[in-house]
């Protein structure tokens, strides 16, 4: 940023208009993918043309304004970012912001192409990873995922954990589908030291039928579950978002729930994401966005014009999401047109 800027933008913070502080970032580098997951996209996807989608320049560019005016932590993510041509030159430009400043730059996987950068990312400073894993049975997984193969992203785990990559599982609770698999999902996790979020499926982007709706799985259920089975002790660890975390006795993972559609979580957010277009959006849940291409890509726009910009986003912060599944009518409530591989998880 040059000098020109306001003094008085520099030092101030990223306040929305519910008081929340904003301090993170998501940033989806492409909306393309080497998986197809069911809940996610549908098999035969559109993706965005190149030209649509940011230059690393422009990420980049993007990401020292958010830094600027308060961002610590900075999620990379997608689609699949690890498919994006030359990513490792993108954690290398952002890496001379990990400092005082920037304190995490992190990244969410879906763990296929670990194998072949998980050195290269902690070289570049990233220590923690999030990879998204819904089963540990090939035949459900290649079911999952339309085209996966398992043995892929547990390689990748393997390379991720010689990196010394601090490894947390994302994974789907899908209803017959990984429902029976938790315990054994869980008792992995502790072998391998992984913390492990559930997550409920939302309704996001037209997905070719409403299989979400048959598959959804309420996280009381499985916590209800696992309680028959682990003693959980409820821990006050926050990420500033939107899991909850408890403890297993006698382990040293965290289990996280992220309950959208149960229980809303949006007071704590600290959180917004920009798609790989440059659109922020100030809410996974809701419509609510500005395009930041245009201003990147706008000749005559100055440093200053793209923090004025980034301030006002922050202050049309929604309150909330309105996500929600209609069970009695077998309908989607609150759905964004969207895809979660445009704007990232
Ligand atoms: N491809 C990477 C991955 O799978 O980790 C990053 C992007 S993916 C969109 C991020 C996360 O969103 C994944 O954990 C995925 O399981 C989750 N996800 C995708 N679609 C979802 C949906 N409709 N509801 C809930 N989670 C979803
Ligand atoms: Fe790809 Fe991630 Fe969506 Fe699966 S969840 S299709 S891995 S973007």
């Amino acid at each position: 940023m040059n000098n020109q800027v306001n003094k008085s933008l520099e030092n101030s913070k990223l306040i929305d208009p519910y008081n929340r502080q904003i301090t993170y970032l998501r940033l989806s580098v492409t909306d393309r993918c080497d998986l197809r997951c069911t809940y996610c996209m549908p098999e035969k996807m559109t993706f965005l043309n190149k030209k649509e989608v940011l230059t690393f320049e422009e990420m980049h560019k993007l990401c020292r304004g958010f830094i600027h005016l308060g961002i610590k932590k900075i999620r990379i993510t997608g689609g699949e970012p690890l498919v994006r041509k030359g990513i490792m030159d993108f954690f290398e430009m952002l890496n001379p912001n990990l400092s005082q400043q920037l304190e995490e730059l992190t990244l969410t996987t879906n763990g296929t192409q670990l194998y072949k950068y998980a050195g290269q990312l902690y070289a570049t400073g990233v220590r923690r990873i999030n990879i998204s894993l819904d089963t540990l049975n090939p035949k459900k997984f290649e079911h999952i995922t339309r085209i996966g193969k398992l043995h892929d992203v547990l390689n990748g785990i393997e390379a991720a954990k010689d990196a010394n990559l601090k490894i947390k599982i994302n994974c789907v609770a899908l209803k017959d589908i990984n429902d029976d698999e938790v315990d054994n999902f869980i008792n992995w996790c502790i072998k391998n030291n992984f913390d492990l979020t559930f997550i409920e499926t939302m309704p996001m982007g037209d997905i070719g039928n409403e299989i979400r709706l048959n598959n959804f799985l309420s996280l009381d259920e499985v916590k209800k579950n696992i309680s028959s089975k682990f003693e959980l002790e409820d821990i006050t660890f926050s990420s500033g978002g939107p899991a909850k975390y408890c403890k297993i006795k006698g382990s040293s993972i965290k289990l996280g729930f992220i309950t959208p559609l149960s229980h809303n979580f949006c007071s704590s957010c600290n959180r917004i994401r920009v798609d790989a277009t440059g659109v922020l959006h100030q809410c996974l849940g809701q419509s609510n966005s500005l395009d930041f291409r245009r201003i990147l890509r706008d000749p005559g726009a100055t440093d200053a014009d793209l923090l004025e910009n980034i301030r006002k986003a922050i202050k049309q912060k929604p309150e909330m999401h309105s996500f929600a599944y209609d069970f009695s009518k077998e309908r989607v409530q609150g759905k964004v047109n969207r895809h979660m591989s445009l704007t990232g998880g």
